[in-house]
C-alpha cells in the first residue's frame, strides 16, 4: 500500500483529481496530517465517511513507533523508530536557545563509508521514503507534545545519495499547509557528492547546505571519506562556489576535528586558504569516540587555538556545543548497539 505521507501537495492534489476526487480534498488531508497531526484516516471528520474507508483501503499513514528513547542529561534525547518493515531507524532531538531541532536519517545505513561514522559498520539496506523522514519530524513532535522549529539532515545516510526523496520531504516540511518549517531552518548534510550539489542549487528551496569537509589536503580527506576519490576537494569546492552563486546562501563546512590527525596548525592554515573570500561558516566538531573507532578527540586547547586561527584569517568558525555525549551521540551507534 502507499504512504499518503510520501506525497507532497502538488502530487496529492494530481493523485486526487486521478481517483476522481476534487483537488482541494489534498489540501484538507495536508492540514489533518501536518497541522493536526492526526494519526488515522478516521479522524479527518470533515472527509466523507466514503472517502475516508477509499483512503485506508489505498493508503498506509507509517506512524512510527519508538523501539528505544535515550535520554542526555543536556535534554538531547535519541529514538531508535520502528519503521514498519523489520528495520530501524534513529532520530536526534537536540536542544538549542532558538529552538527544537531534530537531526533526521535519510537511508537505512550508509554507502560512503566515513571512517569515523559508527554507521560504517552498518551495511546499506534501502533509501527511506520522502513520508519515512517526514515522519521522523511527526513522531519525536508526538513525543514531546511540542513543533519542532529546526531541521537537519545528519542522521545516517548521505542525503544527496536519497535525492529525489529528500528534496520532497522538504518540500513537505516547508509547505505552509504542511509543517510550515522555514526552508532557512533546515539544513542539508552531504559528504561531498559534487553532481548533486549543482542540482540542489537548481530547485529554488533556500535552505542551507553543510558539507562534511574534515580535512585540508585530498591525501588526508580520502583516507577519511572514501567519497572524496570520486570528487576531489577541489572539485567539491568549485561545486560550493556555484551554490553560493546561484543561491547567494552561505554554505557550513563541518570539520571533525580528530586527534593528531587534522588538527593542527598547518590543517588550520590550508583550511583558510581553501575558504578564502566564500561565504561560509566553519563548524568546529570536536569528533565523539566511536567503539573500534580509528580517530579519537582532539585536546580542548587544541580546539580552542584551531578556532581561534581561523577567526583570526577571516573565516567564521564556531565549535558545535557537544550534545548527546553521554548517550552514544555519534550516528549510528544507537542502533548498532540495539542489533
Ligand atoms: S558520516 Fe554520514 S555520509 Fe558518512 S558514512 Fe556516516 S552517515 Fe554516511
Amino acid at each position: 500500500m502507499k504512504n499518503i505521507k510520501d506525497y507532497d501537495l502538488k502530487d496529492l492534489e494530481l493523485e486526487f483529481e486521478n481517483m476522481g476526487e476534487k483537488k482541494y480534498r489534498a489540501g484538507q488531508i495536508f492540514h489533518w496530517l501536518y497541522v493536526e497531526k492526526v494519526k488515522s484516516f478516521d479522524e479527518m471528520t470533515n472527509l466523507s465517511i466514503e472517502l475516508r474507508e477509499k483512503l485506508k483501503k489505498n493508503y498506509t499513514m507509517c506512524n512510527y513507533n519508538i523501539l528505544r528513547k535515550q535520554e542526555s542529561s543536556d535534554g538531547t534525547k535519541k529514538y531508535l523508530f520502528d519503521v514498519l518493515d523489520g528495520n530501524a531507524i534513529e532520530t536526534v532531538l537536540m536542544q538549542y536557545h532558538h529552538g527544537k531541532t531534530v537531526c533526521v536519517s535519510t537511508q537505512i545505513g550508509c554507502k560512503m563509508g566515513c571512517k569515523f561514522c559508527a554507521s560504517t559498520g552498518i551495511q546499506f539496506i534501502r533509501n527511506l521514503s520522502a513520508g519515512e523522514i517526514v515522519e521522523q519530524i511527526l513522531a519525536v513532535e508526538q513525543d514531546i507534545g511540542e513543533n519542532i522549529s529546526n531541521i537537519v539532515y545528519m542522521g545516517i545516510g548521505e542525503p544527496l545519495d536519497n535525492y529525489d526523496n529528500v528534496i520532497k520531504s522538504i518540500r513537505i516540511m516547508n509547505n505552509q499547509k504542511g509543517l510550515n518549517i522555514g526552508a532557512r531552518h533546515i539544513s542539508v548534510s552531504t559528504s561531498g557528492l559534487v553532481p548533486k550539489i549543482y542540482d540542489l542549487a537548481q530547485e529554488n528551496i533556500p535552505c542551507t547546505l553543510s558539507i562534511s569537509l574534515h580535512a585540508t589536503t585530498d591525501e588526508q580527506r580520502s583516507k577519511m571519506m572514501p567519497v572524496n576519490n570520486a570528487y576531489n576537494i577541489s572539485q567539491l569546492l568549485q561545486a560550493c562556489k556555484d551554490y553560493i552563486k546561484t543561491t547567494n546562501r552561505r554554505i557550513s563546512f563541518e570539520y571533525a576535528l580528530a586527534k593528531d590527525n587534522n588538527d593542527n596548525l598547518e590543517d588550520a592554515k590550508r583550511l583558510v586558504k581553501l575558504l578564502k573570500g566564500m561565504l561560509c561558516h566553519v563548524n568546529l566538531i570536536p569528533i565523539n569516540k566511536i567503539e573500534n573507532g580509528t580517530f579519537t578527540k582532539s585536546t580542548n586547547e587544541n580546539i580552542i587555538k584551531f578556532r581561534d586561527y581561523l577567526n583570526d584569517n577571516g573565516i567564521v568558525a564556531t565549535i558545535r556545543r557537544e550534545l548527546g555525549s553521554d548517550i552514544d551521540a555519534a550516528c549510528g551507534q544507537l542502533r548498532r548497539k540495539n542489533l
